[in-house]
Formats: structure tokens, C-alpha cells, sequence
């Protein structure tokens, strides 16, 4: 068995959104890092996940689209055609808005669900159209999270599109699995990075989260590298439907 070509992403190109930062930056990193052409969508720039890219001999190329655009996705796939195909797609991109449940506005809880859920499955069907069509198949890797298991406090929104990524997964595993196409997720736990800012800002907080973490510290956008290669890799061909916690033990608690 050559292990080299188990894992290597080498001629294949992957979108990743939220790429400008964070998690999606540490997975573009590590995708390109194992020999992906990284479509990176963003609204704004992606400058510093480029230079990381570039520093390592990779690919990168930019896709300024914002998400909540009502033509998003027609603009990812317009922008991503010159790539001829793209394998795998890696829904990153998400938000969170923090509010007593009693006081969440209906703005808030849109934004978040047509984010964080809504564009999760209507970006994973339009690359899966094009992968039923050409029998090739592919690799779809969600974004999850701890609250895809827990129910959180003060985020009910982000909760509620979270579990439902979870279930999405399963659920287009199912349907899609056939197609040699892959549906699996990887669910962080908490990680340094803009989302939990005003969490590890709040003293009290930070302290409760850190110890309950069996690592004994807050994850990196680097810790996401490897879960993300081995599931738009070959070496997770068997595995359809499944989220896979890359959280330092917080869920083993
Ligand atoms: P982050 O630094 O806030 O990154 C979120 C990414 O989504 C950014 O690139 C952001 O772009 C992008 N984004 C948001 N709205 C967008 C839009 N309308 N159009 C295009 N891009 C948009 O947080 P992160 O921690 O890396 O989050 C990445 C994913 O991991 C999210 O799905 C998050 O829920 C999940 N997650 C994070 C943790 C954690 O502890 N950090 C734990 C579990 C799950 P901008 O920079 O332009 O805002």
C-alpha cells in the first residue's frame, strides 16, 4: 500500500469557503499543503491564507463572493469553472450571534441559518449535481461543532444550524453515497479563532472552557489540517455520513 498516495490530494481542486481566516485558513493550508489547488472563497481578501499557501509551493486562488449574495452560489460556480472540476468542497464558512434566547431577533436567526445551514446544503447540491453527472464523484466535508451534540448557552440559532449540519450529513451521505460522492464533517471543539473571541475575552468563561478540555488548551486553526486531509483524501473512501470531533477531548468528558 503506498501511504503517500492514501493521503495525497495531488490534481485535485478544492473549494474551501470562509478562507480569509481561522479554521477555513487552516484547512486551505493543509488541503494545499497536501497537493489541492484551493479555490478560496471569501468576502473579503485572502491575502494571508495565500502567502501561507505560497510559502509552502501550493495553489491558491481567491473567490471574492459573499455568501449571503442571493446569486452566490451561480457566482462560486462561474468563478470556479477554470479549475475544470472541482473534487472536493469543504463548507466552512459560518456565523454566530450571541443573545438570551429571549431576546433573539428574527434577523439574527435568519442570518445565522441561511449561513451556517441553508448554504451548507444548497452549495453541497450544486457541486453534487455536477459530480452525479460526470460519475466521478467527490468529497463534501461540513463544518460542525460541539453544539452539533450540546445545546450551548446563549447561541440557540447557531445551535439549532449546527445540529442540523450534523443531520444534513447523515442525510446526504445517504442519498449520495452511491455516486461515489462522500458527506462527512468534522466537528471542532473550541478553537482560537474570531468566533469564540468574545468567549476566551470573557475571563470567566475562558477559565470554565479551558478546564474542561482534556488537552489542556484552546484548539488552532492547524489542528484542523489533518481530519480535513484524510476526508477529501482517498483514505476515507469507506466513510459516508459520519462527523468526526477534532476537539481536544471535550466531548470524551
Ligand atoms: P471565523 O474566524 O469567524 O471564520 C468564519 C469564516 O466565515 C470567515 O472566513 C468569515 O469571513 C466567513 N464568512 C462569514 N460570513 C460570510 C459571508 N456572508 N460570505 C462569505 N464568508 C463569510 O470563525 P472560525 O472559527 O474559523 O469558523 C469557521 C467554521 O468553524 C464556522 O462554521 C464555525 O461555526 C465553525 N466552528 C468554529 C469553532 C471555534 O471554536 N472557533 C468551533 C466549532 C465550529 P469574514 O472574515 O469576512 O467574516
Amino acid at each position: 500500500m503506498d501511504i503517500q498516495s492514501l493521503f495525497s490530494l495531488e490534481g485535485k481542486n478544492a473549494v474551501v469557503t470562509g478562507a480569509n481566516t481561522g479554521l477555513g485558513q487552516g484547512v486551505s493550508v493543509g488541503l494545499a499543503a497536501a497537493g489541492a489547488h484551493v479555490y478560496g472563497v471569501a468576502r473579503r481578501s485572502c491575502e494571508e491564507t495565500a502567502a501561507k499557501i505560497k510559502e509552502n509551493g501550493g495553489e491558491f486562488t481567491e473567490v471574492i463572493v459573499d455568501l449571503s449574495a442571493e446569486d452566490a452560489i451561480a457566482q462560486i460556480l462561474a468563478k470556479t469553472e477554470s479549475a475544470g472540476r472541482i473534487d472536493i468542497l469543504v463548507n466552512n464558512a459560518g456565523i454566530i450571534r450571541r443573545n438570551d434566547a429571549a431576546d433573539v431577533t428574527e434577523e439574527d436567526w435568519d442570518a445565522v441559518i441561511n449561513l451556517n445551514e441553508r448554504m451548507v446544503f444548497f452549495l453541497s447540491q450544486a457541486f453534487a449535481k455536477t459530480w452525479i453527472a460526470d460519475g466521478k464523484g467527490g468529497k463534501i466535508i461540513n463544518i460542525a461543532s460541539m453544539l452539533s451534540y450540546q445545546g450551548g448557552i446563549r447561541v440557540p440559532a447557531y445551535t439549532a444550524s449546527k445540529s442540523a449540519v450534523l443531520g444534513m450529513t447523515r442525510a446526504l451521505a445517504n442519498e449520495w453515497a452511491k455516486y461515489n460522492i462522500n458527506v462527512n464533517a468534522i466537528a471542532p471543539g473550541y478553537m482560537a479563532t474570531n468566533n469564540t473571541a468574545q468567549l476566551r475575552d470573557d475571563e470567566n468563561r475562558s477559565a470554565e472552557i479551558l478546564g474542561r478540555i482534556p488537552a489542556g488548551r484552546w484548539g488552532t486553526p492547524e489542528d484542523m489540517a489533518g481530519a480535513a486531509i484524510f476526508l477529501a483524501s482517498e483514505a476515507s473512501s469507506y466513510m459516508n455520513g459520519f462527523t468526526i470531533a477534532v476537539d481536544g477531548g471535550w466531548l470524551a468528558r
